[in-house]
């Protein structure tokens, strides 16, 4: 898959997926940047939020900030859809195999600089719900990661990425229209 393919299959799926409630601008935000083209300038990067069957949900504690968060990265060029990046992140970074929901629960475009970038570069990153039984271990395989462990989400720890709250009542409002 080439890298525009990749933008192209990215403005489908978010067309084809309703913005949640709350979230629409976000996702106007991120349209309209796909639709300017700006390919050049823009990471893609994937990201998911594991739910087990007990209704905790995993987070990450990310070295570069210091705080917890969805676990996810870079799209590569290997990655058949954004949903299978998704998966093979939380495979890499927490030897974890879940059931990745094919439609996004929210989208963030945010300035920062990463690992692949020496200044600030606009991320758009597409957030995925990803389910699983029982109590499933997962383990920190990840330079990129400090902490990896599961939360009742009245309970989250602090500090946490921004909107993490808000991505947490999403992935487990999709947990549950799961039945
Ligand atoms: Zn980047």
């Amino acid at each position: 898959m080439h890298e525009i393919d990749q933008w192209d299959s990215t403005a489908a799926l978010l067309v084809a997926t309703a913005a949640p409630v709350g979230r629409e601008a976000a996702w106007v935000q991120a349209m309209t940047f796909i639709d300017a083209g700006h390919f050049d300038d823009a990471h893609l990067v994937a990201s998911v939020l594991v739910i087990d069957s007990d209704g905790l949900v995993l987070l990450a504690r990310h070295r570069r900030y210091g705080q917890w968060g969805p676990i996810g990265g870079h799209v590569e060029p290997r990655d058949a859809s954004l949903s299978a990046a998704a998966a093979r992140e939380l495979l890499e970074e927490a030897t974890l195999v879940a059931r990745i929901h094919p439609s996004p629960i929210d989208v963030l475009l945010s300035s920062f600089q990463c690992r692949t970038s020496t200044e600030p570069v606009l991320h758009l990153d597409v957030i995925f719900a990803a389910f699983v039984s029982g109590s499933a271990p997962a383990l920190v395989n990840s330079d990129e990661l400090t902490g990896l462990e599961w939360f009742a989400t009245g309970d989250l720890p602090v500090p946490l990425l921004p909107v993490t709250t808000e991505l947490v009542g999403l992935a487990t409002a999709a947990a549950n229209s799961q039945g």
